[in-house]
């Protein structure tokens, strides 16, 4: 499983800065505006390594932190 980079929404080559009606745009917007990683209950920054986990987007240090943990136990 692979770690994907947190698109910058304040970039207008990624997301329009002015609105629109881009579906894409939307969904950038509704995913990264307001998302929180179930970890450690922060907000995603532009280019934070994160991971998908069951559709929920999970910084990939907190996921990783975790991963460790169980292993060492
Ligand atoms: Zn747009
Ligand atoms: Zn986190």
């Amino acid at each position: 499983m692979g770690w994907l980079i947190v698109p910058d929404i304040t970039d207008e080559r990624v997301v329009c800065q002015s609105p629109c009606n881009h579906r894409d745009c939307a969904v950038m917007r509704e995913q990264w505006g307001e998302s929180k990683c179930r970890i450690c209950g922060e907000g995603f920054k532009a280019g934070q390594r994160f991971y998908y986990e069951d559709g929920v987007a999970i910084h990939a240090d907190c996921l990783e932190d975790e991963t460790l943990k169980q292993t060492q136990r």
